[in-house]
């Protein structure tokens, strides 16, 4: 069996460090913020060469401080996606404003810059692009758009730790990155954890007070707050696996492009990498027309896999109220149906990777049921 995604194995190799870690905590007690935090902080700033890093308690609380630090809120509309998890969304609509979505180009799925411009009017506030399966929107004109129309720009870089735009860290492009570290993502806390970088002194001190109560100072409360502090044991994790990153995430480069070579032939399209990209394959999703078929197949075979995503965001019966038909995103509804994702992570073997590589070859021979 090969499954999609086996966090025990990194959890394995690291046991002493992390029980280590979580011991340092214990001993001193401070369980939420403190000086693990602290720590884990400045050293993901540094890790992106910004000013400031504000741990939180989950990738969607970032988005939702990071959107409220830029002062948005009721009567504001939000550029995004359709193609994303669907927290991006939510935090647009945690904050009061509209997501006004532009569909996905058909490459990478992520953000079209063509179409920015013509989803801009005089309520837009933000661009809020995702790098989604850990390759990079395209940066320079969506950055370029926002300067030249006042707009400002937060990156969700929730599946893109160390993914990089023309050599510059994911999150880093933006006025502020917002970063998850689910335990499934590429760096992976040991519960929920998320972060928000950012050079602004401005927005970071916003920030921090909205994560703690809106506190000032203690009992202080100047503004409507939030309790979205990230925990002393995630900040402790975090700092033990961060010097790991790299190594991680050439693992996962090198096990793309040992699916790519292995796939050559096959009945499915293989990710490609932009020239201004280096993905981080938080995921690697091939396509198929016959995607549902294919997933069955492997499923016999003993290989799991994954859909990210099934169905778009403006076609979740949750955001009905915003009045999105079957249609409106063609890009991102033909990505939906076709896209899926094949076992991925550091610790995947070549022989796994040939099981799984054999199995998606040996689907050409299947005849469709129906
Ligand atoms: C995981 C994820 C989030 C949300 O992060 P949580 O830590 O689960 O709240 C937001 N956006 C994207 C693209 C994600 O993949």
């Amino acid at each position: 069996m090969v499954p999609f995604l086996d966090l025990r194995l990194q959890h394995f190799g690291l046991e002493k460090e992390l029980k280590a870690a979580f011991a340092r905590v214990l001993a001193s007690s401070q369980f939420v913020l403190g000086d693990a935090v602290a720590e884990f902080e400045t050293a993901f700033a540094n890790y992106c060469g910004v000013k400031h890093a504000v741990g939180v308690n989950s990738g969607t609380s970032a988005l939702h401080l990071a959107l409220l630090a830029a002062e948005i809120g009721p009567g504001d509309e939000v550029i995004t996606v359709p193609m994303t998890f669907v927290a991006t969304t939510w935090a647009v609509i945690y904050s009061g404003a509209r997501p006004v979505f532009v569909d996905v180009e058909p490459q990478y799925a992520t953000m079209d810059v063509s179409r920015i411009e013509g989803a801009i009017g005089p309520r837009t506030r933000a661009i809020l692009p995702v790098h989604l399966h850990g390759h990079p929107a395209d940066m320079g004109p969506i950055v370029e758009i926002a300067r030249r129309h006042g707009l400002v720009v937060i990156e969700d870089a929730a599946q893109a730790h160390a993914a990089h735009y023309k050599g510059r860290p994911a999150g880093s492009m933006g006025d502020m990155g917002c970063f998850s570290f689910y335990p499934g993502k590429n760096l992976g806390a040991c519960g929920e954890a998320g972060l928000i970088v950012t050079d602004n002194d401005d927005y970071a001190a916003t920030m921090r007070q909205l994560r703690d109560w809106g506190q000032q100072r203690r009992y202080h409360h100047t503004k409507l707050g939030f309790n979205y502090r990230m925990e002393g044991i995630q900040g402790a994790v975090l700092s033990v696996k961060l010097p790991h990153l790299p190594r991680w995430t050439a693992l996962r480069r090198r096990h793309a492009d040992e699916y790519s070579r292995l796939l050559i032939g096959a009945p499915v399209a293989t990710p490609t990498e932009a020239d201004w990209a280096e993905s981080v394959f938080h995921v690697y999703a091939v396509r198929s027309r016959r995607r549902d078929d294919l997933q069955r197949h492997l499923a016999l075979r003993g290989i799991q896999t994954g859909i990210h995503y099934p169905i778009p965001v403006h076609l979740q019966v949750a955001f009905r109220q915003l009045g999105f038909r079957d249609g409106d995103f063609p890009i991102a509804e033909e990505f939906a149906h076709s896209v899926l994702s094949l076992p991925m992570f550091p610790e995947l073997t070549v022989a796994q990777q040939d099981e799984v590589a054999d199995a998606v070859r040996s689907f050409r021979l299947v005849r469709t049921a129906a």
